[in-house]
């Protein structure tokens, strides 16, 4: 293998090494894109070496997941845990449980971490985890079969000092429950750290539900007041009706904006009035039904509308993509911008393709929060129900969601001062990157070549 020279040589030479894992190409084609000025401030990294070994996981560990479902036949799922890197602290990262997961999937998401879990300035690793088990329409015997048949394999892997799971899509409280179980049967071990995002009555955090919804809208509501603006007033679309989606709602409701789009990926709805939360809740959370439903059953101006951009078209100042990777195209982007978006704030995990931000930050007077800052306000309150844990203490709402809301506005500050320091202070790509990165390579050095 030649040696690298250069950040193009390093995004080929990764691309040939992890074939057939294009979102994986794309999560460090955007990081390696932003670090040309930091190789040329520090030429002690300009040997490309340490970038290498961040774009290697540490481990990476598939697995077979045989369950049996209602009508007694054996069903095989694949499950996946990624273990990127532990410079800063144990693995942390989400389990997401969706037909489209594969290796590919789960290392852009596990690359990702890594640097969303440094800005948070908690001490936690990156990784990431899941399976292709497809949740809907699943019973809830099944879902229980399949968590205690993944957690059969994965128990080994984990631990409250090793790598700490969470949810992601398709991964919730009660899957977090059913896994927590099985580990507990299998280890003899009440150790509530080994997973976050547990119920209240058995170690888990308030506000860990609501986390990367309100943080991302923190985020947002600090972007705007960069313009000397707030979310106060603000026509907000969201897209997504999951966690991140229905609590990025709440808390833009009760900052006083009107959100008007929530969607699936059967279509979306918009609603003038402003998004009745409690239906959607009842409709997503409780029916675990679809979203076209949501307009018959509100009445009154909403809509139901199909297509691929049906969010993106509405007209907004605050655009907040919460649904999944990639659901955010350049058409959509530059429509976004015509109708005058002033910030586009990532809830998901790389929502927008690398077309759709370039059209974003070459905008006038349209900011870009990528998510590995916005939407890392889950994972920071992750790493606060460790805090819980590891004290066997439990906080109060107000406390703990004052400790998420400064954790947020210290992200934003971190990412304007670092873009500061290249005198691109609206760049949040590249402050989110380049402060993140620095603080991972710094303990990479400090640990040797390991
Ligand atoms: N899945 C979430 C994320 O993408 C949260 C992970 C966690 O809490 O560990 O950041």
């Amino acid at each position: 293998m030649t040696t690298p020279r250069s950040i193009d040589d390093l995004k080929a030479l990764i691309s040939d090494r992890n074939p057939g894992e294009p979102e994986f190409h794309q999560a460090v084609g955007e990081v390696l894109d932003t670090l040309d000025p930091v190789l040329v401030r520090h030429p002690e990294h300009l040997d490309l070496a340490i970038v290498r070994r961040i774009a290697e996981p540490e481990r990476q560990i598939i697995f077979r997941v045989p369950w049996i479902d209602d009508s007694g036949n054996v069903q095989v799922n694949r499950g996946f845990r990624v273990e990127f890197n532990s410079a800063l602290g144990p693995y942390k990262g989400g389990l997401r449980f969706h037909p489209s997961v594969n290796l590919g999937i789960i290392k852009f998401l596990g690359f990702e971490q890594i640097f969303k879990n440094a800005l948070t300035g908690m001490p936690i690793g990156g990784g990431k985890g899941g399976s292709d088990f497809d949740p809907r329409g699943k019973s809830q015997r099944e879902v229980m079969a399949f968590c205690q048949s993944f957690m059969t394999e994965l128990f080994r892997h984990i631990g409250e000092h090793t790598d700490v799971p969470a949810g992601d899509i398709g991964v919730g409280r009660r899957e977090i429950g059913y896994l927590f179980g099985q580990y507990k049967r299998l280890t003899n071990r009440f150790e509530a750290g080994v997973l976050t995002g547990k119920g209240m009555s058995w170690g888990g955090s308030l506000v860990r539900t609501e986390a990367t919804g309100y943080g991302t809208v923190y985020f947002a509501e600090e972007m705007l007041r960069t313009q000397g603006e707030s979310m106060d007033g603000k026509t907000v679309v969201v897209s997504g009706s999951g966690n991140v989606a229905l609590y990025a709602i709440e808390k833009a409701h009760q900052l006083g904006a009107r959100v008007v789009t929530a969607s699936d990926s059967s279509g979306a709805v918009y609603d003038p009035d402003g998004i009745d939360l409690e239906l959607l809740k009842q409709l997503k959370e409780v029916e675990r039904g679809r979203i076209s439903e949501y307009a018959e059953r509100k009445g009154g101006a909403a809509e139901f509308r199909s297509g691929r951009n049906a969010v993106w078209e509405v007209p907004a100042d605050v655009a907040l993509p919460c649904a999944t990777q990639n659901e955010l195209d350049e058409d959509a982007a530059i429509t976004l911008v015509k109708h005058g978006v002033r910030v586009v704030a990532e809830g998901a995990n790389m929502p927008c393709t690398s077309a759709a931000i370039n059209v974003l930050q070459r905008a006038e007077g349209t900011l870009f929060g990528p998510g590995k800052a916005a939407n890392a306000g889950g994972v920071a309150t992750s790493a606060l129900e460790m805090q819980q844990n590891a004290s066997r203490d439990s906080w109060s709402f107000e406390y703990t969601e004052e400790r998420l809301r400064t954790i947020m506005v210290d992200i934003h500050a971190r990412c304007r001062e670092t873009a500061s320091e290249y005198d691109r202070p609206d760049d949040y790509v590249l402050g989110a990157n380049i402060a993140g990165f620095s603080k991972v390579v710094e303990a990479m050095l400090a640990q040797g070549v390991i």
